[in-house]
């Protein structure tokens, strides 16, 4: 099997899992309590906390944990939201989120708060300026992703971070795609909060954090026992924080080098595809997208019948997002950045992750030729130029 749908989920380091051990069975102690059982976790997870506030430069005192990505976005949105309703109703959002901000934001609209979606363009880029452009005297939070899930297109965070901060605006950053992928400083990019994801970046399901930057203040959306400052209550999931912490700290020790290495399979896997099938297209921006990640379309073919064939050949890739993949409709994504519903329905996302090798790369880029020849050769819709 030839995995390369590092997007949806990533593979837990062996490291990370070594990590974690301890923390199941021998060092099990509950890490808010006052013997030593506990105060072995609780150090456990203060180092972890470290680990993690130093891959995106931030202070630990800033990171609290949360049970992933989803949570993160759903405790900095309606945290604030609830916080400053009071003063102003309006929430500042793009077109292109993943659903753990689009819904939340929806679900806020039925109550009392008014969202605008600024628009990307055709390479899937937000413009800082038509972010300001919606701000209003109303404005309480802005929320913009880092790097796009599908077509892994990277934003002028630091811009419209300086532009949110001018006028006293809370900034939100989903950076779930981007951490550990490419540098992610939360002063440099300007950002009140911002959203990480522990199976993102090789280490278990069901972790995150969220980082809040001193003096932020949130409402918290789930109540019980106080801990993580209050904002997310219940008894810590140790094993899973250290497995984060682990993550994250192998991440930043081969940032550099995994990036110049996913650029270079990248490039050359869109380079080939493109030179050697017939009205193939990438979609997002040619250099402005994280480094592992690849989206294809093909005039002609259906994104789920490529994946199934190529199911076929030991390659695991995706349509659009894991998360729409059981649903009928064209990706939100794709079609944002201007494509017909039917190229939508047509996209290939490949993402790359440190385990994929440069004969994997050649591998699947035969097999995308032999697929897509013998699904167009099926195919009523397609009409080779040649014939
Ligand atoms: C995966 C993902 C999430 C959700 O993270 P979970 O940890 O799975 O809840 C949120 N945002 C983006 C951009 C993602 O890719």
């Amino acid at each position: 099997m030839i995995y390369m749908d590092h997007s949806a989920t990533a593979p837990v380091d062996p490291a990370v899992f070594e990590a974690m051990k301890p923390y199941f069975i021998d060092s099990f102690g509950n890490a808010s309590t006052l013997y030593s059982l506990g105060r072995e976790g609780r150090r456990a997870m203060e180092s972890a906390r470290k680990q993690v506030a130093s891959i995106i430069n931030a202070d630990p005192k800033e990171i609290i944990f949360t049970s992933g990505g989803t949570e993160s976005d759903n405790i900095a949105i309606k945290g604030t939201a609830y916080r400053l309703k009071n003063k102003g109703n309006h929430i500042i959002t793009s077109n292109i989120e993943h659903p753990a901000v689009t819904e939340t934001c929806k679900y806020l609209a039925k109550h009392g708060f008014d969202v605008t979606y600024v628009p990307v363009d055709n390479d899937g880029i937000i413009k800082a300026s038509d972010v300001e452009d919606a701000i209003t005297d109303k404005t309480i939070l802005i929320t913009i992703m880092h790097a796009n899930n599908e077509i892994g297109t990277i934003q002028p965070i630091a811009e419209i971070g300086q532009i949110a901060h001018e006028k006293g605006i809370y900034f939100h950053t989903d950076a779930v795609q981007s951490v550990g992928k490419i540098p992610v400083d939360v002063n440099e990019l300007n950002v009140d909060m911002l959203s990480l994801s522990s199976h993102k970046l090789y280490g278990p399901k069901g972790i995150g954090a969220l980082y809040i930057k001193k003096g932020v203040r949130l409402e918290p959306i789930l109540h019980g026992g106080g801990h993580e400052r209050g904002l997310r209550p219940g008894t810590e999931n140790v094993p899973g924080i250290v497995g984060l912490g682990k993550a994250c700290e192998i991440s930043q020790e081969n940032l550099e080098k995994e990036m110049q290495e996913l650029t270079r399979l990248r490039d050359k896997l869109i380079k080939a595809v493109l030179e050697e099938n017939e009205e193939a297209y990438l979609n997002g921006h040619p250099t402005q997208r994280l480094p592992g990640n690849v989206n294809f379309r093909f005039t002609g073919i259906e994104g789920e019948s490529l994946i199934l064939h190529l199911d076929s050949k030991g390659i695991a890739a995706s349509t659009g997002s894991a998360c729409s993949s059981t649903k009928l409709e064209p990706s939100q994504v794709l079609m944002a950045i201007g494509l017909k519903e039917v190229e939508a329905h047509g996209s290939l996302r490949i993402s790359l992750g440190r385990d994929n090798t440069e004969e994997q790369i050649d591998y699947v880029i035969k097999s995308i030729k032999e697929v897509v020849d013998i699904l167009r050769k099926m195919s009523p819709l397609w009409c080779s130029k040649g014939e």
